[in-house]
């Protein structure tokens, strides 16, 4: 046994113990979905008291029961979850603070740097037209916000700003933010937003490609009133 693992055993009241459990289910998912790679990525739920939010300095895969941290608004540990130290709450934490703040309706929050919408907010594209219509009715228009300091409050303030139409954001030069009313659905929303990305990057190179040999190939974008018919059923 390790001492954190020691610690939990003799703290068996902690709250919020399915919330701890399905916090690192969905970390574990998320890494094993090479939605995020090395020790990136950072993931939260809301609490009555604030959130809790993987450790900084460990992979996802690696979240655990014994190493999730509980903050208050002001990223402080709350009472009773000092003993996990010396895990800390990512540094990213500020900015799920943020979201929480801005959308009343949010209860978690996953960051990523998953390859194809990362690149994509590497290139300062946001994903605002449709490729297919699963992309138009679950993402919506996906805003790109501006390169600031990872970890800041004007990242936090940005991004706040930006999450008040849109539960999927594009980091310029940086990774995703997704939003859910819960884990589940944010891990589903990230999954999507990699994938409809995926298509766009690609879509795009083949538009590129247009007036050599590819024209069967071009990419048949979704018009603006078809769109509006797809975000009409929900
Ligand atoms: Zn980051």
């Amino acid at each position: 046994m390790t001492l954190p693992d020691i610690l939990v055993a003799v703290q068996p009241t902690l709250p919020y113990r399915g919330l701890l459990a399905e916090l690192c289910r969905v970390s574990a998912r998320v890494y094993r979905s090479g939605l995020s790679r090395g020790t990136s990525g950072n993931i939260s739920v809301r609490t009555a008291e604030g959130m809790l939010i993987t450790p900084s300095g460990l992979a996802l895969d690696e979240v655990a029961e014994n190493n999730v941290c509980h903050v208050d608004a002001q990223g402080q540990t709350i009472d009773g979850w000092q003993t996990r130290l010396p895990f800390k709450p990512s540094s990213e934490w500020v900015i799920h603070q943020a979201l929480y703040h801005a959308r009343p309706d949010c209860h978690a929050v996953i960051h990523a740097h998953s390859v194809h919408a990362t690149l994509l907010a590497a290139c300062h594209q946001p994903i605002n037209r449709h490729i297919i219509a699963e992309s138009a009715y679950h993402l919506g228009t996906v805003p790109l916000v501006p390169y600031t300091m990872p970890g800041s409050h004007a990242l936090a303030n940005e991004v706040a700003h930006a999450a008040t139409d849109a539960n999927c954001l594009l980091l310029a030069n940086h990774g995703v933010l997704v939003l859910g009313e819960d884990l589940r659905e944010a891990f589903y929303r990230l999954e999507l937003l990699e994938t409809i990305a995926e298509m766009v990057y690609k879509a795009r190179l083949l538009e590129q490609q247009h007036g050599f040999d590819m024209e069967d190939l071009k990419p048949q974008w979704l018009g603006r009133e078809e769109v509006a018919a797809i975000q009409a059923l929900k």
